[in-house]
């Protein structure tokens, strides 16, 4: 079993620490918040009052932090602390920029290092059924893997560093747009006077099927496992959705490609955030549909 530092105790990264303590790890703990501090400790992590006492005689660091900006400025004193031969795995969801900007500076430190950002939020962390995608080289990916096994449904190498971001922000291109787009159908349906549920009947078993619509469906009463059936509570709150459209529409103009629904996905979200929604579960976003369309 391994000795392992975790930076950033939050929503994902307390639970996530949490099943690295249950398989039998030692993971000790750092947060700047005192409430994330205490229910990691509450939950078994030997939680530490500096970076440095986190990570000197780990084999592996995690974080699990806002940004790219939070992890640059915590990985000087990781680089400090940490014995030669620590692994690092970021699975915050930053940029690319920042996550090949945290690759470049861990390499001249002398650490590998991956970037291994998550998808499954909250639910996935509790549970131990995210998916990881990551970026980095192959030997590093090999050691990862055991290690992130008892947070992990699946681990997917996605090629060089960077790459886990890459992937992550193109999934969830595909993801906010979709949602979007499920939701202007039904509300569309509704106003020309078809039911939700002849709709959903026909979309979920034709070409219109995608996980938006059959597994957080918008509309309550017709897929157990959405959030609208519980008044939208997050899941994956539309403020991180906004987040990552960003990151994404940010490295669509840096790279000179044409993300024109990217584009406009992030501005409906923009607006949905600027309305109130931003707490709620993107799959609310329909609400926005609906106060556009009078209704
Ligand atoms: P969070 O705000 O709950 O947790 C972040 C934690 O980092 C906080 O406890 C904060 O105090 C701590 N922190 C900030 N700066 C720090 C520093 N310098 N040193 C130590 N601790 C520091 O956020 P979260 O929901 O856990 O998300 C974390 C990351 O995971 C984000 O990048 C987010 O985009 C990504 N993510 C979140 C979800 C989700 O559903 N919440 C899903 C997938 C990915």
């Amino acid at each position: 079993m391994a000795v392992i530092g975790f930076i950033g105790l939050g929503h994902m990264g307390g639970p996530m620490a949490r099943n690295l303590v249950e398989a039998g790890h030692e993971v000790r703990g750092f947060d700047l918040a005192p409430g994330a501090l205490e229910a990691a400790a509450a939950a078994g992590v030997r939680t530490v009052p500096s970076v440095a006492e986190a990570v000197g005689g780990a084999e592996a660091v995690l974080t699990m932090l806002p940004s790219g900006e939070h992890v640059l400025d915590c990985y000087p004193d990781v680089f400090a602390a940490a014995a030669p031969g620590t692994l690092l795995v970021d699975s915050s969801t930053v940029d690319v920029a920042h996550a090949r900007k945290a690759h470049e500076l861990a390499g001249d430190a002398g650490f590998g290092m991956l970037d291994a950002p998550v998808s499954g939020g909250t639910a996935g962390a509790e549970a131990g059924t995210l998916t990881f995608m990551v970026g980095g080289a192959e030997q590093d990916y090999l050691r990862a893997t055991g290690l992130l096994e008892p947070m992990a449904r699946k681990t997917i190498h996605c090629g060089g560093p960077g790459n886990g971001q890459v992937t992550k922000m193109c999934n969830n291109l595909v993801l906010g747009a979709s949602m979007i787009a499920v939701s202007e159908a039904f509300v569309l349906g509704e106003r020309l006077g078809l039911s939700h549920e002849a709709l959903y009947d026909v979309a979920s078993v034709s070409t219109g099927q995608c996980w938006a619509l059959t597994t957080n469906c918008p509309v309550p009463g017709l897929v157990e496992t959405s959030r609208a059936e519980h008044d939208y509570e997050p899941g994956f709150a539309a403020a991180l959705m906004l987040k990552d459209l960003k990151l994404a529409a940010s490295a669509a103009e840096h790279s000179g490609t044409d993300t024109a629904v990217g584009h406009l996905a992030t501005e409906l979200y923009q607006r949905f955030n600027d309305e109130g929604g931003g707490h709620l579960d993107f799959g609310a976003i329909i609400e926005s549909v609906r106060g556009r369309s009078g209704q």
